[in-house]
Order: structure tokens, then sequence, then C-alpha cells
């Protein structure tokens, strides 16, 4: 432990993100870093517990406790608080092939089991991160790094999400020669064309992309297996196949005027912005615009946020966002004690630029739509919703109930669903005679990763259900069988 007095001394600081206002006119990353002196204090805030539980990565009630890719968190901030950052990157790259993705968007499982964090603020651990990598890029401390010797194995990796990639730069450290199919006209899955560049700069995708081309990786872009090439060529082609398709099958909302115009899966919409954004600078207008309309947001999670910070950037004229479930509270419940990771109310970046641009927070707590009335030209123009409360049903399972009376409309003119993933599309999996589990999942278990096909492995959502990004590297490292 670098400094043993540090988690009395410094408090808890993170750099102020830009302003949410200021950060609406552009579509550049928010978050800033720190000048060095600041982070060697935070970093020693770390108290090198005993049992470090922000590295454990273990599951309590299906969430993560601590870090699910075992970064070995309090050396690594040793090490900056003594300014040796080389060696922290040394330390970092150990464990996970890409921090400067993880670094900006995972939500830290890592702090909320934190020891720290039991009776004080936690270490700013992402913050660490996140600053450790991009001051390894700034110096040149990242290089490519081919494998010296090649095996003459080949392995074709489908999908080039943050699975598929991890499972690629492992394989192709091993010395195997790797292939990466896409069937976008980029790589990077959900780090490219679902996360916004807001929130991850897709500069900061193309360089690890082109650093790991450099090191041997073969990427084959706009070919999707199952259409463009048949999945079993690639079986008799390649000494194995990986399959980290993701989970992109959308919940949908079967209310009446669900077929009107203007209500879009909220991928469809923050696909087609970003490629927009990246194609042309939003100038060939190939996207969904929210300019000017009355937008509603179905779902509050991650993907929900997401389409928020888009149409605040789009300039809507006003936003709601629905959620079905109840408010968190603000502290910490007696049934969800440290370790496990905080249920607890947070103001998002996409709710704080709503709250700054129209006053509070956009989310509606309990509450779901009913219909979608539209006009003479077939598009919504007004949402109908209903309050609801969560009762026992006769199996003992929890559901929302209508509440008689608390009927509201809301003038919609876009309408974004974000309801969450149903699991990975089935085609590939069928052609490839790959087993499902209860969940409609790739069947494979957990450490193996192998499916009932002989030869092909699968990792990732498209395994695990739609997750995080840290769990996708996890698992992609699992799949190369060198995590
Ligand atoms: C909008 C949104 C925001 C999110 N924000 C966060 C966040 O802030 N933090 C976080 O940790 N997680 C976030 N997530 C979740 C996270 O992005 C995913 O868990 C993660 O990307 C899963 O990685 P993956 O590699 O398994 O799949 P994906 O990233 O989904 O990649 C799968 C890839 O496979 C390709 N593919 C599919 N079928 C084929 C085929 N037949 N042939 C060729 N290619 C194919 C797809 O085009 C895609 O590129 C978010 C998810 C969404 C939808
Ligand atoms: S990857 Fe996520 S959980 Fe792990 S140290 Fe980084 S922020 Fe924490």
């Amino acid at each position: 432990m670098g400094k043993p007095t540090g988690f009395m001394e410094f408090q808890r600081e993170l750099p102020p993100d830009r302003s949410p206002l200021e950060r609406l006119n552009d579509w550049q990353e928010f978050h800033d870093h720190f000048p060095e002196s600041k982070l060697r204090e935070q970093g020693g805030r770390c108290m090198d517990c005993g049992i470090p539980f922000c590295h454990t990565g273990t599951l309590i009630g299906g969430m993560a406790s601590g870090c699910p890719i075992n970064n070995l968190i309090p050396e690594w901030n040793d090490l900056v608080y003594r300014g040796l950052w080389k060696e922290a990157l040394e330390r970092l790259h150990k464990t996970n092939n890409f921090p400067e993705f993880t670094g900006r968007v995972c939500p830290a499982p890592c702090e909320g089991s934190c020891v720290l964090g039991i009776d004080e603020l936690p270490v700013t651990i992402k913050n660490i991160e996140c600053t450790i990598i991009d001051k390894g890029f700034a110096e040149g401390w990242v290089r490519p790094e081919p494998p010296e010797k090649r095996t003459g194995k080949e392995v074709a990796v489908v999908g080039s999400g943050p699975a598929g990639l991890a499972c690629a730069a492992q394989l192709n450290r091993a010395g195997h020669w790797v292939t990466v199919y896409e069937r976008d006209d980029r790589i990077g899955g959900l780090l490219m064309y679902g996360i916004p560049n807001m929130k991850l700069d897709k500069t900061v995708v193309q360089r690890r992309i082109d650093l790991m081309a450099e090191e041997g990786v073969k990427f084959v872009t706009s070919s999707a297996v199952g259409v463009d090439i048949p999945a079993q060529k690639l079986r008799e082609e390649f000494d194995a196949v990986v399959l980290c398709c993701g989970a992109t099958k959308p919940r949908d909302l079967p209310v009446p005027g669900r077929e009107l115009k203007g209500i879009h899966f909220a991928m469809e919409f923050l696909h087609a912005n970003t490629k927009c954004l990246l194609d042309s600078g939003h100038q060939d207008g190939n996207y969904i615009s929210a300019t000017d309309k009355h937008v509603i947001v179905v779902g509050g999670g991650d993907t929900g946020t997401d389409c928020v910070g888009t149409a605040l950037r789009h300039q809507c004229k006003s936003l709601t966002q629905l959620e079905i479930l109840p408010r968190p509270p603000d502290t910490r419940q007696p049934d969800n004690p440290w370790p496990e990771w905080p249920k607890i109310y947070r103001l998002d970046y996409g709710q704080e630029e709503a709250k700054a641009r129209f006053g509070d927070d956009p989310r509606i707590y309990l509450n779901t739509p009913e219909k979608f009335i539209g006009d003479a030209n077939g598009r919504v123009k007004e949402l109908h919703t209903v309050d609801v409360e969560w009762v026992r049903a006769d199996n003992g399972a929890f559901i929302p109930k209508r509440v008689p009376g608390t009927e509201k409309v809301y003038p919609a003119d876009l309408v974004l669903l974000a309801m969450g993933f149903l699991g990975p599309e089935e085609a590939i999996l069928n052609d490839l005679g790959v087993e499902r589990d209860a969940r409609s999942n790739a069947k494979a278990e957990y450490g193996r990763f192998m499916t009932s096909a002989e030869g092909v492995f699968t990792a990732g959502d498209m395994r695990r259900g739609q997750s995080l990004v840290v769990w996708a590297i996890n698992e992609g490292r699992g799949a190369a069988g060198l995590d």
C-alpha cells in the first residue's frame, strides 16, 4: 500500500464532467481527466485490504460484486500512487485487454464492493483505470505485440463486440491465426454502434482495432455469417469457430397502435445515429431525427439512457422516459448490504442532461404504455399510459397490476422502445445445430464455452444474455482458454 493513511487524508474526488448544457451541443465525450497529482492521491486512498473484494468478481443475487475480470486493482492503485504508471499499465493489461472501454463504460461493480465503501466513499477505481490506459496510449507505451511464433491453427470468430474482440486478442496472442467476421460495416459490435460517441468515442474503439490488426488479427466486415457466408463453410475451413454474435433480439411492446410510424426499437435509433455521425457528421440525413419532437423513451436502463442523451443532442422538444419498476432508494437498503452491487437511485448522464435542459429527471416510475394514437397519416401523436403496482401472483412471482384512474396522455412524435433484449438471433445457431438454454441463449457451460456442435464455442451476450462489456471481455478471454 502506497500511503497507509491515504484513506483518512484524502476524500473521494472525480474530475468534473463537462457541463450538461454545454455538452449537449456536440458528440464529444463528457468525462475529463484529473492532473497526475490528484490521481496519485486518489490511488493513495486504496487500503490494500487483506481480502480485496474489489477484484473478486463474484455473483451475488445475480449481480456482479467486484470486478468480473479480476483486475489487480490494489496493485495498480499502489503503482499509481507511487507514480509508476508504466508498471501500472502492465498490471492492468494482464487481466483486461481493453481498459479504455471499461474505464469509460463499466458500471464499476468493483467500487460497489470496495472495503472503504463500507463507511466512506469508495476508491475511484474506474477513473484510475481509464487514466492509466489513456496515459499509456498518450505516452506511446501501448504498442502492437504480435506473437513470436504461430501455431498454424486457424480460428474464426463471428461477431466483433467486446467478447469477440477479447477472444480474438487472446487467441492471437497464443499464436493462432484469427479471422473476425462482422456483419456491420465497422468493427466493434455495441462498442461501435450501440454505446453512443459521447460515452465512448469511436476513435478510441478504432485505435484498439487497428492495434489488433497490426498484431495479426484479420477483420472481415459487411459479412453476415449464415447469410453472406455459410456457417458450415467456416466450420470446414477453420480449426474452431467462436460465436460472439450478441443478444440482439429486442423486446417488443404489443399494445394497440404499435404499428404507427414514429415508433422504433432503440437500437434502430442509436445505430443509425452513430453510423450517420461517423459517415458524414450527420450530413447525409440517414438517421431517425428527434429534432423538435416530443420524444418518449420506454425503458429506464442503459439503452434508454443512451436514447435520452442522443435525443437531447438532436434538440428534441420534450422528453419523457417511462420505467415500469419503482424508483430505487437513495441509499443501500438492509437487504442489499455491502459488498453487493448497490441498488440505489442514480442520475446517469442522460437524465442529468435532461434535468439541465427541462428542469427534472425525465423518468416516470411505476408506469407503462397502454396504447398509441395516430394522426391521419398513420404517424404516432399520443401515448396513453397507466400507473402500475407490483403484486404477487398465484405462482409467487411479482407482476405489474394497472391502477385504475391513473391513466395519462402524453404528446408523442417519436417513441423509442428500450425494454431489453430477448436473446440471440436464431439463424446461425440453427445452421450450426447449436442447442439453446431455457432462456434461448446459446447453450454452453460457463468456463468451458463449448456448444453442442463440435468445434463451435460461444461467449458474451450470445451465451449469457444481454449483459455488460466487462462480462463480454471475461467470456471472450475464457472462450480463448487463456483468462
Ligand atoms: C445501447 C446499449 C448501451 C449499452 N451500454 C453499456 C454500458 O454503458 N456499459 C456496459 O458495460 N454495457 C453496456 N451495454 C451492454 C454491452 O454493450 C454488451 O453487453 C456487450 O457489448 C456484449 O458484447 P458481445 O461481444 O457479446 O456482443 P455485441 O457487442 O452485441 O456484438 C455482437 C456482434 O456480432 C455481430 N453479429 C451478429 N450476428 C452476426 C452474424 N451472423 N455474422 C457476423 N456478425 C454478426 C453483430 O453485428 C455485433 O457487432 C449496452 C448495450 C446497449 C444495447
Ligand atoms: S473493469 Fe469495471 S469492475 Fe473491473 S476494475 Fe474496471 S471499472 Fe471496475
